[in-house]
């Protein structure tokens, strides 16, 4: 280890407790201090190239060298580095995103309410919800439903809409969410075909509203893909099914796109994918490409003109909400992907390449299942393809083929016993090959390890 790279990991251990990380076990050991970053490359202190298989934290879908937006934002900080939109003000940036937003986003979107983060969009949703259902006179529906295994974020809300129970134990959360299962056919589908188990998971949405109480619930929140759950794709029988209960029983529906928007499936928006009409719809991560801070609620039509034509304020807000630097990224990121096809591009050559060369491990001993779409997939690790056991208690399998990766030079993240990917979009046909053949890799070792095969 260099000497900069001691020193550095000593102020890390010393004093910088980390997000969702053994805060005892860090402090011990340290971690790999990312020092630049450029294309789909990140580098570590030591000098060591690591291709990112994660586009960071699923946010950098353009890669690390898109230069008009570091460009755009410094050029804001120098105009007006910061002002609030309280108050009746407002600022260029901000309102010019606004209408980019629309723009880019499905027909019913013409609003959009900007925070920092996907959590605080997700608080954001809950407090246009519960002002919404208030101004239709129908101030009992406050009660929200979500899924076990659902990611929504990390402030008390966001937590609280997430489905992790490693979270909620540590806790103690909002009382009036619920929860139904997740539509995981790899961990949960048993003997049911993959469109009979998605038909069985949505009406578990029929029951949870019989439940409660249709006068109680105000919204059903879900990522249209679960990212950080493991990749779980829906069966195409799932969307379908939950639009159909939300439209009949007088339930929003807030599309959490986080992960999925800006590009990931293959369309700008997983709800196109799924043909599914949200009224409300979380962005933050690749809106700004993970340059600046950006999040926000795309407020339907049908929400927005309850709020616009009530009198009185509605009292929510943060002192960023559409900071005038992090909006100019997000308008340089929304002007690449509008003046480039790397979205179509994705979608027709490099996500299907990726999606190909995966498949193709399926026969490997040790892969139980892969699942993907567009830019991002999930591999399960078993040692029984037939009975999905797996390969090690406390998924140790995926860690120790995730260490493999990193060591061979690709980021992957491990999920359960998934391995997971979403590169940047950005990547040529050659750079998914590196990547699936690291990747390949790596499941040998494994197998290896366990001797399997
Ligand atoms: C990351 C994520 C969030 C939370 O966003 P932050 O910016 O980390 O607060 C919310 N929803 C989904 C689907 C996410 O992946």
């Amino acid at each position: 280890m260099n000497a900069d790279t001691k020193s550095l990991r000593q102020m890390d251990q010393s004093h910088h407790l980390h997000p969702f990380t053994d805060l005892g076990a860090y402090s011990q050991k340290g971690g790999r201090i990312i020092s630049k970053a450029e294309h789909i490359y990140i580098y570590d202190s030591e000098g060591n190239k690591i291709l990112d298989g994660m586009s960071g934290l699923w946010c950098c879908n353009l890669g690390y060298s898109q230069n008009s937006i570091a460009e755009a934002v410094y050029a804001q900080l120098q105009e007006l580095p910061y002002y609030n939109n309280f108050f009746n003000c407002s600022n260029q940036p901000s309102l010019e995103m606004a209408k980019a937003l629309v723009d880019v986003t499905p027909e019913q979107f013409n609003h959009v309410f900007f925070t920092n983060s996907g959590s605080e969009a997700n608080d954001t949703n809950i407090r246009l919800v519960h002002r919404y259902y208030d101004l239709v006179g129908k101030p009992d529906k406050k009660h929200i439903i979500s899924r076990k295994n659902a990611y929504h974020g990390s402030t008390i809300a966001g937590a609280s809409l997430s489905g992790m129970d490693y979270m909620h134990k540590q806790f103690v959360g909002l009382n009036y969410i619920h929860y139904i299962n997740e539509p995981n056919w790899f961990a949960d589908g048993g003997e049911l075909d993959k469109n009979a188990f998605g038909l069985k998971v949505a009406r578990e949405l029929e029951a949870m509203i019989d439940e409660v109480g249709e006068d109680k619930i105000a919204a059903f929140i879900a990522e249209p893909v679960q990212g950080a759950g493991g990749v779980i794709i829906p069966p195409d029988t799932y969307w379908p099914e939950i639009q159909r209960i939300c439209d009949e029983r007088d339930i929003l529906l807030i599309a959490d796109e986080v992960i999925c928007g800006f590009g990931r499936t293959g369309e700008w928006f997983a709800s196109e994918s799924f043909g599914i009409k949200p009224d409300l719809m979380t962005i933050a991560k690749a809106v700004t490409n993970g340059y600046m801070p950006l999040g926000g609620v795309m407020v339907g039509d049908k929400v927005a003109d309850v709020l616009l034509s009530s009198g009185g304020d509605f009292n929510h807000g943060l002192t960023y909400s559409g900071h005038p630097a992090s909006c100019a990224a997000g308008l340089a990121t929304l002007k690449i992907l509008n003046d480039s096809n790397i979205i179509e591009t994705a979608k027709s050559t490099i996500g299907p390449h990726l999606q190909t060369r995966l498949a193709a491990l399926s026969d490997h001993p040790i892969v139980g299942e892969v699942r993907g779409m567009g830019m991002f997939a999930a591999v399960e690790l078993v040692k029984d393809k037939a009975t999905r056991e797996r390969l090690a208690p406390e998924s140790a399998a995926a860690v120790i083929c995730r260490d493999s990766c990193v060591a061979s030079g690709l980021m992957v993240r491990a999920t359960g016993d998934a391995m997971i990917m979403a590169p940047p979009l950005v990547c040529s046909v050659e750079e998914i090959d590196i990547l699936v053949d690291k990747f390949a890799a790596a499941l040998d070792k494994t197998a290896d390890h366990y001797k399997v095969g």
